[in-house]
């Protein structure tokens, strides 16, 4: 522990109510309704030139919802309510590729999030992809990641993902243990996660990656160890781990709020904890011949297992965020679509883009969420900023470099600033030393 903590900073190691990971810049607090036009005005100029464009798409179903979630999702949908919205989806992918900021590009990366997209049924799934690639053929794309909840997969499910040229399957496992699975609210089961991987390979989807969360309720050390030896046995030539958050708006959270706590009163570890089982796992992971590649991943070979989606989303490129509720960026603008079911199919239905709500970027505002998201990488290239922003960003941004190396978290040599790998263990923490002083200290959603 550094010893400039104040007792307030000790006491946020505790795992309290709220969003902890920074995942884009400004925050989404400002982003506002009143800018939608901007959103409009983006997608009708031209793209930038030398842009990727990527299309992420929201497939807001799950079984069940998982009890830290926040995302908006939908457990109650029949097979019409599904038709209705993948049309909807459809059609907003057909309007936007009739905009100007499609420009003929081809799509470099595509995403299929949710929600759970796997758990559409097979036929679903077909449909859906040959209408989509016909309005935007993803075929030279770079990299078609599609989310999968262990649970919902039949091999013919995932043999028309590889027809429809999928080349990352992301499991989310989160856990091994069926307890713990079953107390947060996760729809798989154990044995549902080998049998799925088996099918995956069998298959041969170019990358398979497997999601863990390091404390979910209930986790202790010895499971984790033994959910670490499981993974590292599947051999995934990926793996995320995420940090439990407990978000606003959980059935956790509303549990805690009901019992009248401020603090959580399930056994929720705390930060310290949940840094010390990722970098168990990330030290394990290491010995199996894997390479940490963010904060949040190891992978196979740097070289050979690329993530396109982080690394162009984080690099500024443009991506339609299409869905209920979905994130995009386009233009230099943040869009996020109205979100609710009925706003989202209504627009749709009238013909229009569903845009919620939109902050248009500064350059300088760029320059920033390159910095802090390319930090969550552990790495920063001097040479890559100065080509790009015509400026040297351990001078623009010197004291929060200084205050990160003198605290031990990062380093600074020559052209090449680097996390320290407990600076990385907990970059987010840290990442608002960059922010413009009127994006500090806001709720963060
Ligand atoms: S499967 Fe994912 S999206 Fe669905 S409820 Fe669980 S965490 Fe949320």
């Amino acid at each position: 522990m550094p010893q400039s903590q104040t007792p307030e900073q000790l006491n946020q190691e505790k795992t309290g109510l709220g969003n902890y990971f920074i995942a884009n810049y400004p925050p989404f607090s400002f982003w506002k309704n009143t800018n939608v036009a901007d959103a409009l005005t983006a997608v009708n100029s031209p793209p930038r030139p030398g842009t990727p464009l990527g299309l992420y798409l929201h497939i807001p179903f799950c079984r069940k919802r998982c009890k830290f979630c926040y995302f908006r999702v939908y457990t109650d949908k029949n097979a019409n309510d599904i038709s209705v919205y993948l049309d909807a989806i459809t059609k907003e992918v057909e309007l936007l590729s009739k905009t100007a900021c499609v420009g003929g590009r081809p799509l470099d990366y595509v995403y299929f999030g949710g929600g759970t997209p796997s758990y559409l049924s097979a036929a679903q799934l077909d449909a859906l992809m040959t209408r989509l690639r016909a309005i935007m053929p993803w075929d030279g794309a770079r990299e078609v990641t599609f989310e999968c909840e262990p649970g919902t997969l039949q091999k013919h499910k995932l043999e028309m993902l590889r027809k429809h040229g999928v080349t990352r399957l992301s499991l989310g496992v989160e856990n091994f243990k069926p307890e713990i699975l079953q107390y947060n609210g996760r729809a798989h089961l154990e044995e549902e996660i080998y049998r799925a991987f088996g099918w995956a390979r069998e298959l041969g989807f170019p990358q398979i990656n497997i999601d863990l969360i390091a404390g979910m309720v209930g986790e202790d050390w010895d499971n984790w160890k033994q959910c670490v030896e499981k993974t590292i046995k599947l051999d995934p030539d990926c793996v995320t781990i995420y940090q439990m958050e407990l978000p606003y708006n959980t059935v956790f959270s509303k549990e805690l709020k009901l019992v009248g706590h401020d603090e959580p009163a399930l056994a929720v570890a705390d930060w310290p904890t949940k840094r010390a089982w990722t970098k168990y796992a990330f030290e394990e992971l290491e010995k199996a011949g894997y390479e940490v590649s963010s904060a949040t991943t190891v992978v196979k070979s740097k070289a050979k297992t690329r993530f396109v989606y982080r690394e162009a989303l984080w690099r500024g490129a443009d991506m339609f965020g299409t869905g209920v509720a979905s994130f995009g960026h386009v233009n230099g603008v943040h869009i996020q679509n109205v979100d609710t079911w009925e706003a989202y199919v209504a627009k749709l239905d009238a013909g229009e883009l569903p845009f919620g709500r939109a902050f248009p970027t500064t350059e300088r505002d760029r320059l920033i969420r390159e910095v802090v998201l390319l930090l969550k990488t552990g790495h920063l290239d001097v040479a890559y900023f100065r080509d790009k922003y015509g400026l040297d960003v351990r001078q623009e941004f010197r004291t929060a470099f200084e205050h990160l190396s003198r605290d031990g978290w990062l380093t600074l040599d020559g052209e090449s600033i680097d996390c320290t790998p407990d600076g990385l263990m907990q970059i987010d923490r840290h990442l608002p030393a960059f922010f413009d002083p009127q994006y500090i200290s806001s709720r963060y959603t």
